[in-house]
């Protein structure tokens, strides 16, 4: 089995799911888009129907329930864009969408209205947002993001980070990317150079929510990148089924450590459509840190985040600004002050 996987035919060929369940997956497919690496469809345990890595990559008939407070742009990327591509919500900090397109499509996507859509940012499109990085003197963070940047060929990752580097106020680079886990051959010394931008640090952002996604290639993947002297540091999204207990979370959190990368966020899942099959409670949430804090050193333990729905930003759950008001219900103060409702009404 060594294809990519991108329709139900092909899951149901690679026995990911069944011929009798095909048929409501075509819905799925029709709406969000499927890709299965070689190296994931490999890592996925066929006779376990709860297997963690199989939840987040093959598609469910869950999918097309949503739900009242789901939304399609569930942190507010669209209200802090600039020029197409770009989010600046934070001073000294843009993302840039440079793609839209992912080596996988994670079940649980929060951009799963807009990735898939396989579009790069444009020429004119990129400079547009270039320009507005130039004029804005006060970005000292440029964060590549999409879709997964690493998708880019070597050739475009050193056109874009070479442009980005150029700008004198910019001093830092973030990547954020899953391919190192989801297809870490891309990850080869050709492209581990063109990350090397003279003129600004590359850091990387790496996303995994499993202690299984750390195969043996993905491992010397990450490897190379910390070889090459790049520092590392995590993502994770909470979620039911795949990573929702303290052991799981414990041996996630150990192997980032091992493999040099810093655990930095653990994401409470976002009000993405048809996801609801994967949100656990904040209250649950919360109980797992503490189970966590009790077990790991400093250095293993991530911040656990919530990105307030509209675009307020993030906002750590284990602080002041976090209050319960009800069974399931919260209230959450932002950066500026505010409270919001969560979930919201
Ligand atoms: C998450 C995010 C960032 C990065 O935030 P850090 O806390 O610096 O990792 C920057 N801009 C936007 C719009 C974000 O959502
Ligand atoms: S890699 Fe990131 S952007 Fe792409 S589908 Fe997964 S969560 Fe979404």
């Amino acid at each position: 089995m060594n294809r990519t996987l991108r329709t139900i035919d092909d899951l149901v060929a690679a026995h990911l799911v069944s011929r009798e369940e095909s048929c409501a997956l075509e819905a799925v497919a029709a709406r969000y888009a499927i890709t299965i690496t070689p190296t994931i469809a490999a890592l996925i345990d066929r006779t376990d129907d709860q297997d963690p890595i199989a939840r987040q990559f093959v598609p469910s008939a869950q999918e097309l329930s949503a739900t009242a407070e789901e939304r399609a742009d569930p942190i507010g990327d669209a209200r802090h864009a600039p020029v197409p591509g770009l989010v600046h919500r934070h001073e000294d900090r843009v993302l840039l969408k440079a793609v839209a397109a992912c080596p996988v499509y994670c079940r649980f996507c929060f951009r799963r209205e807009w990735v898939g859509s396989g579009d790069a940012l444009s020429a004119d499109a990129l400079d547009a947002a270039l320009g507005y990085i130039a004029t804005h003197r006060e970005i000292w963070e440029v964060i590549l993001t999409g879709g997964d940047p690493f998708v880019l060929s070597p050739r475009r990752v050193r056109d874009l980070s070479g442009r980005i580097a150029a700008l004198a106020h910019v001093k830092i680079v973030r990547w954020h990317t899953r391919v190192p886990m989801v297809d870490p051959a891309r990850v080869n010394g050709e492209f581990v150079e063109a990350l090397l931008a003279g003129g600004a640090t590359t850091w990387i952002a790496l996303h995994a929510n499993h202690p299984r996604e750390f195969s043996r290639a993905a491992r010397a993947a990450i490897a190379r990148l910390g070889d090459a002297g790049i520092p590392l540091v995590s993502q994770s999204v909470l979620l039911k089924g795949v990573n929702d207990d303290a052991d799981t979370l414990e041996r996630l959190m150990r192997a980032f450590v091992e493999m040099r990368v810093k655990p930095y966020y653990l994401h409470h899942p976002d009000l993405a459509p048809g996801t609801s099959h994967f949100r656990v409670t904040i209250d649950d949430g919360l109980a797992l840190m503490t189970s966590l804090r009790r077990r790991l050193s400093g250095l293993a333990l991530p911040s656990y985040v919530l990105d307030i729905p509209g675009g307020a930003g993030k906002v750590p759950l284990e602080s002041r600004d976090v209050e319960k008001v009800g069974d399931g219900s919260w209230r959450i103060r932002d950066a500026g002050g505010r409270w919001h409702a969560y979930p919201p009404k």
